[in-house]
């Protein structure tokens, strides 16, 4: 016989000076996305106790929130190009190959790019960091920071469950937007006129992969009856991987303001745009999409809205010279890839044996000594941004970020020991691994 439900409750009430809770800390990450995840688990293998924080109630950030669905720029250019990253790219990249069927590669025309089930990815992050001993905050937004003289001592985070104070060494910027840096009062850079669009990104599911049309196909379908269904952008991609009838649309542009009025409202128009988008594609496309319907909208996925300054402004001319800098510390070959134009993107790739490198002063803040930034809110101009924010060069960046914190001298990470750091991140910048079999290489399968 089970004993009787407990009927007692006690009554509480909020003190008027509650105090914060404080969590102290070697290294303080802000922004669980993909290159806040590979500093914080960095950090925690060079044996620092690390706090990583983000506004979101789950972890992962865009890569899983946002639906992104594939990582690029971690493979060189060509068909079965050689890895460019290491470190978390290859667990993620052995966690998926265990799941069944949910790594898959596009080796082709000119780009690899891996594929992804974003619940797979978000059960990476989450055993990832219950593994780590990173202590895990979640739904906790900056409030403010407290900053002596060049160096942030500590912030504060409001959650739905109060306030809490974090005090650590040094901190990683990894929130996408320079939020750490913006609220700590250094300098921020944003872009002088174009916006830079995101995008809504939707699953749909029964799809017929048989009768997929190209993204050719549906692009020149779009400019041509795009009006008749209201939409803005005029080209499509979509992400299938083959045999599940699932399919990420990448087909919006939206607008991503800093005010939080006008983010929300553009959110709420972002999800309409996505829409409108599956009603074109049912309609105009019945034999592919005729039976789809939306499994999931991803969070609005954001592209680029404001940097940090830091020692370095990465330019595109950099890029396309392939200028190797004494302190890189990641480095791609992705195409440019600038969402500036609501109705497209440019697109500008580069040969097959092309590389170019992000130093570690586009890392570090102009001013501010105890910060690091990593992914895309490191210091570049938009079009460069544009390429080397992939989720490939973002890895190497936040792996870099943990290792600059470790080796800076007296904790100022204007004061890096370049040798060491080389030495540590020797396999982003310098191996040639190629994953593929020479008999793989030798007869490519080309993928749409
Ligand atoms: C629609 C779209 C499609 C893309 N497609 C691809 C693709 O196919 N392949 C690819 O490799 N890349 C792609 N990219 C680029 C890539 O996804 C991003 O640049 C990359 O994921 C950025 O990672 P991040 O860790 O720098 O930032 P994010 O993933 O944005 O993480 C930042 C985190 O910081 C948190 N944060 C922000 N502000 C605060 C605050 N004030 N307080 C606390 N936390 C905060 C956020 O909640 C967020 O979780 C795409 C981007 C978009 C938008």
């Amino acid at each position: 016989m089970s004993a009787a439900p407990s009927t007692e409750t006690r009554i509480v009430r909020k003190s008027d000076n509650a105090a914060f809770q404080t969590i102290k800390a070697d290294v303080c990450v802000v922004g669980a996305g993909i290159a806040g995840m590979s500093a914080a688990l960095e950090a925690a293998k060079l044996g620092k106790k690390v706090v990583m924080v983000d506004s979101q109630p789950a972890l992962g950030g865009q890569a899983v929130n946002s639906i992104i669905a594939t990582f690029c720029g971690l493979f060189s250019n060509g068909t079965h190009g050689y890895q460019f990253t290491y470190g978390i790219a290859d667990d993620i990249m052995n966690y998926l190959a265990e799941q069944e069927s949910a790594i898959h590669f596009r080796n082709g025309p000119r780009t690899t790019v891996v594929y992804y089930d974003e619940v797979a990815l978000g059960r990476w992050v989450e055993e990832s960091i219950l593994r780590s001993g990173v202590v895990p905050v979640m739904g906790a937004m900056i409030l403010q920071t407290q900053v002596e003289g060049t160096r942030i001592a500590s912030v504060d985070f409001m959650t739905r469950y109060g306030a809490i104070r974090v005090e650590a060494d040094g901190f990683v910027d990894a929130s996408g937007d320079a939020a750490l840096l913006w609220n700590a009062g250094f300098e921020c850079r944003e872009p002088e006129k174009q916006t830079v669009f995101g995008t809504q990104m939707v699953v749909l599911e029964n799809i017929n992969e048989e009768q997929q049309p190209t993204r050719d196909v549906i692009g020149q379908r779009m400019k041509e009856k795009g009006d008749q269904y209201g939409l803005l952008r005029r080209e499509g991609l979509g992400f299938t991987i083959p045999g599940r009838g699932i399919a990420a649309m990448n087909m919006t542009h939206i607008e991503t303001p800093l005010d939080p009025v006008a983010a929300s409202q553009k959110a709420l128009e972002g999800k309409d745009q996505a829409s409108r988008a599956v009603d074109f594609l049912k309609q105009e496309f019945p034999e592919c999409f005729g039976n789809a319907r939306i499994r999931s909208f991803g969070l609005p996925g954001i592209r680029q809205t404001r940097w940090i300054v830091g020692q370095h402004h990465l330019t595109v001319e950099e890029l396309k010279t392939g200028k190797k800098f004494d302190d890189a510390i990641a480095r791609t070959a992705w195409p440019i890839e600038l969402h500036d134009h609501g109705d497209g993107h440019h697109w500008i790739t580069f040969d097959e044996d092309h590389v170019h490198y992000v130093p570690l002063g586009s890392l570090v803040p102009k001013t501010c000594t105890n910060v690091v930034a990593a992914g895309r809110c490191i210091d570049a101009d938009s079009a460069a941004l544009s390429s080397v924010r992939v989720m490939g060069p973002c890895i190497a960046m936040g792996m870099a970020a943990a290792h600059a914190l470790d080796l800076a001298e007296d904790g100022n990470v204007h004061n890096v020991d370049l040798d060491a750091l080389r030495a540590r991140v020797h396999d982003n910048v310098e191996t040639q691994h190629y994953r593929w079999t020479e008999a793989e290489l030798a007869n490519p399968v080309l993928a749409s």
